[in-house]
């Protein structure tokens, strides 16, 4: 229960604020630290609830190993364990539908297209597929919802594939764990199951409970909405993306509410968009897909992190241990082509810690000659959410690669240091 975990992690405790813009000024000021809002309009409210170190924790491994537990999790995704615990309704209250406009779902920034729900965890099933669970923005309309599909991801795969037989039976859950919340983010192949693989990364069965009105088995979250997606669509956006800047406004499908469930004293989460949460999200499944892409052409790959300056989706620092001259154009390569939206990559040596932003500067600073050093690729297929893309949606990808080349001393690299005391 987030409950629990909400005790066991260091957290800013804010007596209350307001739905409308309060949580977005609360949640941007500690953006990275967990904040706990005891009162927004009735209701608990947490945001900021996920960085490196809480997911760490919440998964009982050093944040050091994060990413190669998570790939050892990803592979062994069909081990997990689902239970369903019919005793789990019993902490459930039923609201009516229209209840969900005194929710407090935040309006995040000025031009929003209304209130939002951020985290929710969107759980779909499928007769070939099987279940799958995602992350997406919901927009809260007075007794409906609309939802944002991002075009060949797999809810919208599913949902245009049942929706020619009627509406699809969907299930959002609010207020999840943060493996849960890890697990939807990650993108496996069609019938990679996110709740199997959310069970192992916890190291124990997932718990499910059974929704009344559709056929679907849920995580059990503070809130959980069950309902219709429709035929219906609807105007949804402008909404704020990972990025920062404004996404537009498009026709998505309407969402007909058919139960609303909550915990007797439910905890809200909000999910700043833009913020350091929404992109340890984004960014954290995909550096293991990145490392193992890497691993295949230079396999003294150490680490990867996709950067939180670089929106944790742009921008990626590889540390190599150097075996052989080019190993570092290699690794731009093979990382450039194992996360597609990827824009710039750094390549660095095992010495330089790839999450302190000014050691890799100081790596670019010390070790680069642009002129051997810089790989520029044009014309590539970009990421829709780099507001600079060109306008036939392509970009130019650039690789630098800051390793020490093999041409030099090493020993004029090397960095002064005093004794272990
Ligand atoms: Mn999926």
């Amino acid at each position: 229960m987030i409950r629990d975990l909400l005790n066991s992690i260091e957290k800013i405790e804010i007596p209350s604020a307001e739905r409308k813009f309060g949580i977005t000024r609360v949640l941007k000021r500690y953006d990275g630290t967990p904040v706990y809002i005891r009162d927004v309009e009735g209701y608990e409210v947490i945001g900021n609830l996920c960085n490196r170190e809480v997911i760490a924790r919440s998964l009982g491994v050093p944040v050091k190993d994060l990413m190669k537990y998570i790939l050892r999790c990803m592979e062994r995704e069909k081990e997990g364990e689902l239970i369903v615990n019919n005793r789990l309704k019993k902490e459930y209250v039923e609201d009516p539908p229209s209840e969900i406009k005194n929710y407090p779902i935040p309006i995040y920034y000025p031009r929003d297209g209304g209130p939002y729900i951020t985290s929710g965890v969107v759980i779909v099933k499928d007769r070939d597929y099987g279940v799958n669970a995602s992350i997406h923005r919901i927009l809260v309309r007075e007794d409906h919802l609309v939802i944002r599909m991002v075009e060949q991801r797999h809810l919208h795969y599913i949902y245009t594939k049942n929706i020619v037989n009627g509406e699809v039976d969907v299930a959002i859950v609010i207020g999840v764990h943060p493996a849960i919340l890890l697990a939807a983010s990650t993108s496996g192949d069609i019938t990679f199951n996110e709740l199997k693989y959310a069970s192992v990364l916890m190291g124990k069965p997932l718990e499910l409970v059974k929704c009344d009105t559709v056929d679907l088995e849920v995580p059990p979250g503070e809130f959980i909405i069950e309902g219709k997606i429709t035929r219906e669509m609807e105007d949804e956006g402008p909404f704020v993306d990972i990025t920062g800047t404004y996404d537009k406004v498009r026709k998505q499908p309407v969402i007909r509410i058919t139960s609303l469930k909550r915990r007797r004293n439910p905890i809200f989460h909000a999910l700043l968009p833009g913020g350091v949460e929404h992109k340890v999200l984004m960014g954290l499944p995909q550096e293991p897909r990145i490392y193992r892409g890497v691993r295949n052409t230079v396999p003294t790959v150490r680490d990867v992190v996709l950067t939180e300056g670089g929106c944790s989706w742009l921008h990626a620092v590889i540390s190599i241990e150097k075996r052989t001259e080019g190993d570092g154009k290699n690794a731009i390569l093979a990382a450039l082509a194992s996360h597609p939206s990827l824009k710039h990559v750094v390549v660095v040596d095992e010495d330089i810690d790839i999450q302190d932003p000014k050691d890799v500067e100081y790596a670019i600073a010390t070790r680069v000659q642009a002129d051997e050093d810089v790989i520029i690729i044009k014309g590539a297929k970009g990421s829709s959410l780099d507001p600079s893309i060109k306008e036939d949606k392509t970009t130019a990808k650039m690789g630098i690669d800051a390793t020490i080349s093999f041409k030099k001393n090493r020993e004029d690299f090397i960095r002064a240091q005093l004794p272990e005391e």
